[in-house]
């Protein structure tokens, strides 16, 4: 198993398609082959209905794929069980969601702490206090350790979510349109984040349908009608959302997620 160090693929599909049985059976992801690398910064738009939950919930783990091989960190998922793959979302996957999913009567840190426990691991409270620490200084959040959701601004929550997101220590940041619900200053306050812990060697996969958000990354690929290419070649798409069903990610609750991709 390999995990660290540049110019290794941390996502590697080769031929993933998923199609929904049905009926009729939708092909909502063509077979494709996908390598992103360590440290990389991708970008995935696409108009409404072209694909981007179904990517999402493959690159997730939350679905499995109808064909082709998936391999996050050099581990091919399709063989794994489905514990296994829990255990390995949630160690090496940190989602972030338009909605941002806190839990409103629990502050900042307890938000990261509780979320590790679901994300596995061998932390004592008092390990995981210490990192949920860490994890909301990073964001900056150092002096909002104690804050309920209510009494913090929607970009200091999206900051808790990425804090949760990092906590377990992920080999890959998952976003879901992660400024969809913000105004343009707090939404460049968050790229800007972003920007930095890429900068920091994180690996990032935001999807979106903005293309100022789109443009962020390094790299950009599209998907239409279920079909992946590089490069942004969609143009003035709107996305009205759609949801779907998913295990609980995050330590949050799957009836509490909205699948907006
Ligand atoms: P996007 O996130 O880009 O809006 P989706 O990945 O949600 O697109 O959907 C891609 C296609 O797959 C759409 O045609 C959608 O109607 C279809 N689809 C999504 N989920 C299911 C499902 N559970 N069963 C059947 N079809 C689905
Ligand atoms: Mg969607």
């Amino acid at each position: 198993m390999t995990r660290e160090g540049p110019g290794e693929a941390v996502v590697e599909f080769t031929g993933v398609g998923l199609t929904y049985p049905g009926p009729p059976p939708v092909p909502a992801l063509r077979p494709c082959d996908l390598v992103v690398e360590r440290g990389e910064y991708v970008t995935i738009t696409g108009p409404s209905g072209s694909g981007k939950s179904t990517f999402l919930n493959v690159a997730g783990l939350l679905d499995r794929p109808t064909s082709g091989t998936y391999r996050l960190d050099g581990i091919d998922t399709g063989a794994l069980k489905e514990r296994d793959r829990t255990a390995l979302r949630g160690s090496r996957i940190g989602f972030v969601f338009q909605s941002f999913h806190l839990l409103p009567y629990r502050t900042a840190a307890e938000n990261v702490e509780l979320a590790m426990m679901y994300q596995g691991g061998k932390r004592s409270r008092t390990q995981r206090a210490a990192a949920a620490r860490e994890s909301l200084e990073r964001v900056g959040l150092g002096h909002r350790l104690h804050h309920t959701p209510t009494t913090l601004s929607g970009g200091e929550r999206q900051r808790v979510a990425i804090a949760r997101a990092l906590a377990a220590g992920p080999s890959l940041l998952l976003c879901d349109e992660p400024t969809g619900n913000l105004d343009t200053t707090t939404a460049e306050s968050v790229l800007t984040l972003l920007d930095t812990l890429h900068t920091d060697g994180m690996t990032v996969l935001v999807i979106t349908h903005d293309h100022a958000v789109a443009g962020r990354g390094q790299r950009t690929v599209a998907i239409r009608d279920g079909v992946l290419s590089e490069g942004d070649t969609n143009a003035g798409v709107t996305d009205a959302g759609a949801t779907s069903v998913a295990p609980a990610i995050n330590g949050v609750p799957s009836e509490t997620r909205e699948n907006v991709a």
